[in-house]
Formats: C-alpha cells, sequence, structure tokens
C-alpha cells in the first residue's frame, strides 16, 4: 500500500491529467461519429460500403449527438470552475498561517546554515494538537475580522451546532480553525471544506457543497450521453459486419470508450442520487450506521429562567454550554446569568442522537434532494444556480435539519411552549434530581 504522501501526489497528477484525457475522448468521438459514421456512411456513403444514402438517420443522430453534448459539456464546464474557484474551502486559524510562515522561514535559514532540524516526537505533536483546541476555543471566541464565518459566533448565535462532548463547536487541528457543521479536512489540498463529498481527479478538486449539484448533474448527463453513443455504434458495428463481415476501428475505441464512461457515469449517477436522497457525503456515507451525532441545541430563554429559578422543580436530563465563554456561569453565579439580558446569553443542551440516526435528513427523499438540486425543474437540469444547502444565513443551524433534531428537543422537554402570561409553566421533568451541569469548558 503506498503512503499517504505518495497516494496524494498520484491524486494530484490523476487529477490533472484526467481532465486532458476526457477532452480527447470527447473530441475523438465527436470526429468518429460526424465524420466516418455520419457523413461517410449514413448521409454520403463512400463505394466501398455498397449502401444508399441515408440522410435523414445520419442527420438525427447528429442533432441528438449534439443536443446530449451541450449539456455535459456545459455541466463539467461550470463543476470545473466551481471546484478551481469556489471550492468551499474555510479560511485557515491565524496560528495555521503563522506556523506556516515560521517554517517557511527556518526552511531558508536552515537551508542556509545548512543544518537539519530534530523531527517532533508523537507526544509533542499530541500535545501541541490539544493545546491548540484550546487556543482556538477561545482566540475565535474573539473573533477575527477575516474569519467571521469560522468565529466562535458564528456557531452559539445558531439554535443548533455539531459539537464536541464538552460543548465545544469541532476543531481541526491542521488548519488551527473551527469546523462548521459537515466540514471535512481534505487531505490532498490540506484544507477544511464545508460538506466536502470527495477529492475527484475527473475534475482536479474537492467535490463539496458548491459543486456537489454540478457534479450530481454531470455525471447524469454523461451517462445519457455515453449511453446513446454506446447504442448508435453498437447497431452501426453490426450492420456493417453483417454487410461486409468487417468493422470501422474508430468505432470499436467509441464503443469501448462509451462504455468505460457509460458504466462509471452511471453508477456514480445512481449512489450520489441515492446519498442526496438521505442527505448524507460520500464521506458520511462511510459510517453511516455508527455514527453517534453530538449536538449542541439552544435553550430557550422561557426555559432558562425556570431552570434557574431558586426553588425550581425542573431538572434537566442533559449537560450544558453557555456562550459567550467569557460570561460562564458558576453554580453561584446562576442567578445573575438569569438576569443576564435576552440576546446575550446562549445556553445549549448537549444532546446525541443514536447511532446511525442522521440530524440532516429531512425525513423525505425529495426534501433531501432539493436542499442539492434547487426547488424548480430548471434547477434540476440547469448548472446555473447554487445548491439551496450552500446558504448558512439562518439562525437554526449551518444545515437544515430534520424529524431526528426535533424528537430530541422534544425527549429533553426542550418543546414545552412558552408560557402565556410570563408564569412558569409545570415541567415535564418535575420531580427529577439535578444531573445536568453548566460547563463552559
Ligand atoms: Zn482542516
Amino acid at each position: 500500500m503506498a503512503s499517504p504522501a505518495v497516494q496524494k501526489r498520484a491524486n494530484v497528477v490523476v487529477s490533472r491529467v484526467v481532465p486532458v484525457v476526457l477532452l480527447g475522448a470527447v473530441i475523438y468521438a465527436t470526429y468518429a461519429i460526424t465524420k466516418p459514421l455520419c457523413i461517410d456512411y449514413l448521409i454520403d456513403p463512400t463505394s466501398s460500403h455498397h449502401r444508399g444514402p441515408r440522410v435523414g438517420a445520419g442527420a438525427a443522430i447528429l442533432a441528438v449527438y449534439y443536443v446530449l453534448l451541450i449539456p455535459m459539456v456545459g455541466t463539467y464546464i461550470r463543476l470545473y470552475l466551481t471546484v478551481l474557484w469556489n471550492p468551499g474551502n474555510l479560511p485557515q486559524g491565524e496560528e495555521k498561517l503563522a506556523d506556516d510562515e515560521k517554517r517557511k522561514r527556518s526552511k531558508r535559514s536552515k537551508r542556509w546554515r545548512g543544518k537539519i532540524g530534530t523531527p517532533k516526537s508523537d507526544a509533542e505533536k499530541i500535545s501541541q494538537a490539544d493545546a491548540d483546541v484550546e487556543r482556538g476555543s477561545n482566540t475565535t471566541a474573539v473573533g477575527s475580522s477575516d474569519q467571521t464565518d469560522v468565529s466562535l459566533a458564528s456557531f452559539y448565535t445558531k439554535n443548533v451546532f455539531v459539537c464536541q462532548e464538552d460543548g465545544r463547536p469541532q476543531w481541526c487541528s491542521k488548519c488551527c480553525q473551527l469546523k462548521p457543521d459537515r466540514a471535512h479536512h481534505c487531505r490532498e489540498t490540506r484544507r477544511c471544506v464545508r460538506k466536502m463529498d470527495h477529492f475527484c481527479p475527473w475534475v482536479g478538486g474537492v467535490v463539496s457543497e458548491t459543486s456537489f449539484k454540478f457534479f450530481l448533474q454531470f455525471v447524469f448527463y454523461t451517462a445519457v450521453f455515453c449511453s446513446f453513443t454506446l447504442i448508435v455504434f453498437a447497431f452501426f458495428t453490426a450492420e456493417i459486419k453483417r454487410d461486409t463481415g468487417g468493422v470501422n476501428p474508430h468505432w470499436c475505441v467509441c464503443i469501448g470508450l462509451s462504455g468505460l464512461f457509460g458504466f462509471f457515469t452511471a453508477g456514480m449517477t445512481s449512489t450520489s442520487l441515492q446519498m442526496a436522497s438521505i442527505n448524507v457525503t460520500t464521506i458520511e456515507n462511510l459510517s453511516r450506521h455508527k455514527t453517534v451525532w453530538t449536538l449542541a441545541v439552544r435553550v430557550p430563554e422561557y426555559l432558562l429562567e425556570r431552570l434557574w429559578a431558586p426553588d425550581s422543580p425542573w431538572a434537566p436530563t442533559f449537560r450544558m454550554v453557555s456562550y459567550p465563554p467569557q460570561q460562564v456561569p458558576s453554580s453561584e453565579t446562576q442567578p445573575d446569568m438569569a438576569n443576564t439580558p435576552t440576546g446575550e446569553r446562549h445556553v445549549f443542551a448537549i444532546l446525541h442522537t443514536k447511532p446511525g440516526e442522521n440530524p440532516f435528513d429531512l425525513g423525505s427523499p425529495i426534501k433531501n434532494l432539493q436542499q442539492v438540486m434547487g426547488y424548480s425543474v430548471l434547477d434540476w437540469l440547469l448548472p446555473i444556480k447554487p445548491s439551496p444547502c450552500t446558504d448558512h444565513s439562518s439562525m437554526e443551524s449551518h444545515f437544515a435539519m430534520g424529524p431526528v433534531v426535533t424528537r430530541l428537543r422534544q425527549e429533553a422537554g426542550l418543546l414545552v411552549a412558552p408560557p402565556e402570561n410570563g408564569a412558569v409553566p409545570k415541567s415535564p421533568h418535575s420531580g427529577r434530581s439535578h444531573e445536568g451541569s453548566l460547563s463552559s469548558q
């Protein structure tokens, strides 16, 4: 098995070569269908074919071929440019950028001095990663001007986000940055990518939330295109074999190419559609049946007032975390926190899904597909508008969440209606002991 570094390099090389190979294959197929098949065999047959002209058939095949070619090439260009210019990368943390700069400088100075440094031990690396997590949760809580989209506030100002066991957002120790829901670190590009699906050599980069729709359209249109060319070339190859006993080598090559690409793209269309219909990415799908999602779900203000009332009979059955971290309440300061003006205090219940449950599954295949493809037929067919799931402006969560989260809220007692007259309503947890703890770290 090749080392990760070799594999990574191989992936990058393949990603540069494959687009050129694809372009060559399309140009070759276009030549083979236009000249040897439609012109020289059907429309104006050469004397060696011993057949009369079939202008209608030739023109119809050419027309269908070019009509199918346009969406395939169009979606590929849209996909390629999106992967190139808008891959969905998250910004790297300030520390990562500073580390990179430091490493570059030390490399230059080592080269100059002719010295070789001692590599860090694994233990050093691990303790460094832990320290990064600590630093990250503090530095990003303040928020830097150019990284506002992954500041701590971008998590706790939403009602639900994916978190670690202690309620902090997930952290990438390689990018030194907080990871929004469904973000994944790509080892080929060395960046965290929003809703990364997979690294795709076909398009020379990462297929993510910004490009998955165009990827799906491309593999679908390519499968249709390849099926058509396969049928046409196979039909006329059989005919010419019957008539003359020979075959046209160009047509045979095209049968091989369209069979190969058609088989792969049809398979990819089917699996991609399947995964989009249950709202998982290729990466999430690998551990789909055993993943337990840990979610920070905001506790409504009116429930907090009830919770922190001095003689409250209401006891939460979950751990909690409070944001922003500077306003951490201890057990003594809880009553003060209860008086903090609304909007400044964000308290979350830390809840867990059952293994295999997907909080992002909206409950119906169509609703899940709409998150990727859009809401109209034109959105589904044309590679123009970005996927609705790329819009993270909702105050509810980074990605739309489904019935699993509703059930978790219900089970945790967070769906109790707010009191109409300000009175504390009777809690579903009355009489239980306080099992929850309020934590911030
Ligand atoms: Zn990362």
